[in-house]
C-alpha cells in the first residue's frame, strides 16, 4: 500500500551528510523521514560502536561525533526509519514525485514524495587476485567496521593492501588494537602522497590526523611497498603467503594472518541511475557520479544527492554538504527566502570550496589502482557471486560482447546477490583492456531493482491459498 506524503522530505542514508541534511530541513521546520539500512544513524565514519569496542577502542573524535549526531537526530522529530532498506525507486517520467520501496525486516512499505535527498554515501572498490576469496581477505571498510565498530581484530599479523588513505586509517587502527602491521601494499606513488601532503598544509586537522598515524606507524617500522599490489595469496593452512608485485623491484613473498583490501571509493549511484537522472565521468575518481550543483540540485525538480553520493570527498566535505543541501531544499520549497538563503549558505560554501579542493588531491590515491582492473590474472575469481573468473570474461569479450550489459547477459557476471558492487569495476577495466578503449567511455551495469536481495515472504506477505480469487475453470 503506497502512502503519498507529498509534504515530508525523505532523506535516504542517515551518515554524516543525510544527518546533517535530515537536521537542517527540522531547523526550518519541515517534516522530514530519515531511512538508514543500519541499526542507529552514523553512516561509515560515525558508525555507532559496540559496547565492546568502547571499552578496548581508544577514545576518538568520531566515536564523540557520531554519538552527538545520534542525540541530535533523536530528539529532533525526524521520522527515522532504521533498519530500513530502499531497495526499489521509480519516478514518472515528467511528473514531480518518487516512489521507494522500503524493506524493514521482512516487512515492506512504500513511500511517495515530492522532495527527496539522495545520501546514500560510497561504495568500496575491489581489484581481485588469485586467492582473494579466502574467508581471511576482507575490505578496508570491513576490517575498519570490525575493529572500530566491532573491537575486533581480523587477524593478529595483517597486511593491509590497495589505494588511499584508507590504508592508514586500518593500518593504525590495527596497531591501536595491538596487532601486527607486516605491510603497507600501496598501488599509489609515493609523488601523489607528497602532493597530498602539501594540499593538507590548508587543513590541518586532517593534516595532524595523518601525521600522527604516519609516526606511530613509522616507529613500529611498518614497510611500505609504493607502486605495489598483491599478485596471489595463498592459503598454508594456519595463515596465508601473500605474493606481492613492486613495480620496478621485482616481487615479495610475505606470511600474514589476515589482508585487508581496498582499492579506492566511489559514490553508491544505484538509486540516482534508477531514477535516471544524468550521469558524468570524473576522470580523476575514475567513477560515474550524478550531476548535481554546487548544492546538491540534480537535473530533476525535487531530487537532491548529498555527500559521498556526489562524489567522494570524506567526512568534513560530506557534512557541509548535507547543510547546504538542507538549505537548498527549504530555498526550493519556499520555506525560506533568497535573501536568508544566500546568507545561511554563503559560509558553508567557503569552507566547501576550501576542503573540496584539499579532498580532490585525494582522488588520484584512491584512483591509483585503475590500470590494473584490465590486467586481472585470468585465473583470478572476478565476479564472486556466480564465481566467474577473468579468463571466462575475456573470452566472451573476444567472442564479440563489447558491452558491460551484453556480459552481463552472457555471463551472468553482476546479476548475482551483491548486483555488481563487487565486479563492476573488474569488469569495464576489462572490457576497456581488451577494446582499447579509456573505462570513462564504457557504461556501467544497468541497476535493477532490487537493489539488495529480498525475502519472498515480504512480498507476499500473509496470505491463505484459500482466501485467492481463482476464476472458476471453464467448463470441459
Ligand atoms: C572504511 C572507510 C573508512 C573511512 N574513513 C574515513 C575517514 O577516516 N575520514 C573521512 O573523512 N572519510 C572516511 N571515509 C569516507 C567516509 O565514509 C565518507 O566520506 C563519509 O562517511 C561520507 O558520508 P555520507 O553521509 O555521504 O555517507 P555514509 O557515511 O556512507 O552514509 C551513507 C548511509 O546510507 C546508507 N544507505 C546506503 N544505501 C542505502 C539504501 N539503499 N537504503 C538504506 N540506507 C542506505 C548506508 O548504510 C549509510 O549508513 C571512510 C570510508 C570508508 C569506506
Amino acid at each position: 500500500m503506497s502512502r503519498p506524503m507529498e509534504k515530508v522530505v525523505v532523506v535516504v542514508g542517515a551518515g554524516v551528510a543525510g544527518g546533517s541534511a535530515a537536521l537542517t530541513l527540522r531547523r526550518h521546520g519541515l517534516p522530514v523521514m530519515l531511512i538508514d539500512e543500519q541499526a542507529l544513524p552514523g553512516g561509515q565514519i560515525l558508525r555507532a560502536p559496540s559496547d565492546y569496542a568502547r571499552h578496548v577502542v581508544p577514545p576518538n573524535h568520531e566515536f564523540a561525533d557520531g554519538d552527538r549526531l545520534r542525540n541530535r537526530l533523536n530528539v529532533s522529530g525526524i521520522d527515522l526509519r532504521a533498519n530500513t532498506r530502499v531497495w526499489s525507486v521509480s519516478a514518472g517520467e515528467t511528473a514531480t514525485g518518487v516512489t521507494l520501496d522500503l524493506l524493514s525486516g521482512d516487512h515492506i512499505d512504500r513511500v511517495e514524495t515530492d522532495t527527496l535527498v539522495v545520501a546514500g554515501g560510497a561504495l568500496e572498490r575491489h581489484l581481485p587476485f588469485p586467492g582473494w576469496t579466502d574467508p581471511r581477505i576482507t575490505g578496508l571498510a570491513g576490517a575498519s567496521i570490525l575493529m572500530r565498530n566491532g573491537g575486533v581484530l581480523p587477524g593478529r599479523r595483517m597486511i593491509v593492501a590497495g589505494a588511499g588513505p584508507l590504508l592508514f586509517s586500518v593500518a593504525h587502527q590495527i596497531v591501536e588494537l595491538g596487532g601486527e602491521v607486516v605491510a603497507i601494499i600501496d598501488s599509489g606513488r609515493w609523488s601523489d602522497w607528497a602532493r597530498l601532503g602539501l594540499a593538507l598544509l590548508r587543513d590541518p586537522q586532517r593534516l595532524t590526523l595523518a601525521l600522527s598515524w604516519m609516526r606511530r606507524l613509522r616507529r613500529l617500522g611498518v614497510p611500505i611497498h609504493h607502486e605495489s599490489h598483491i599478485a596471489a595469496a595463498v592459503s598454508t593452512g594456519s595463515g596465508l603467503s601473500v605474493v606481492v608485485n613492486r613495480t620496478g623491484r621485482g616481487s615479495v613473498t610475505l606470511a600474514a594472518d589476515a589482508i585487508a583490501c581496498g582499492h579506492g571509493l566511489k559514490p553508491g549511484t544505484a538509486i540516482t541511475q534508477a531514477l535516471g537522472l544524468p550521469h558524468r565521468h570524473d576522470s580523476a575518481g575514475g567513477y560515474r557520479v550524478p550531476q548535481v550543483d554546487n548544492v546538491g540540485r540534480t537535473g530533476r525538480p525535487g531530487v537532491y544527492v548529498s555527500g559521498d553520493a556526489a562524489g567522494i570527498r570524506g567526512g568534513a566535505v560530506a557534512r557541509l554538504r548535507g547543510i547546504v543541501t538542507g538549505h537548498a531544499v527549504a530555498h526550493d520549497l519556499g520555506v525560506i527566502p533568497d535573501r536568508t538563503y544566500r546568507r545561511l549558505v554563503r559560509g558553508p560554501l567557503r569552507r566547501l570550496a576550501r576542503l573540496d579542493a584539499v579532498s580532490r588531491r585525494m582522488l588520484p590515491l584512491l584512483n591509483a589502482s585503475a590500470d590494473l582492473f584490465g590486467a586481472v590474472p585470468d585465473d583470478a575469481i572476478v565476479c564472486r557471486c556466480e564465481r566467474l573468473r577473468a579468463k571466462t570474461l575475456r573470452e566472451v569479450m573476444q567472442t564479440g560482447a563489447h558491452d558491460l550489459n551484453q556480459i552481463k547477459a552472457w555471463t551472468r557476471c553482476g546479476m548475482g546477490p551483491c548486483q555488481g558492487r563487487m565486479c563492476e569495476d573488474t569488469a569495464r577495466g576489462l572490457l576497456a583492456s581488451a577494446c582499447g578503449v579509456g573505462a570513462e567511455g564504457l557504461d556501467g551495469f544497468t541497476p535493477r531493482i532490487p537493489f539488495f536481495p529480498l525475502p519472498l515472504s515480504a512480498l507476499t506477505g500473509d496470505f491463505v491459498y484459500d482466501d485467492i480469487p481463482l476464476p472458476r475453470a471453464a467448463p470441459l
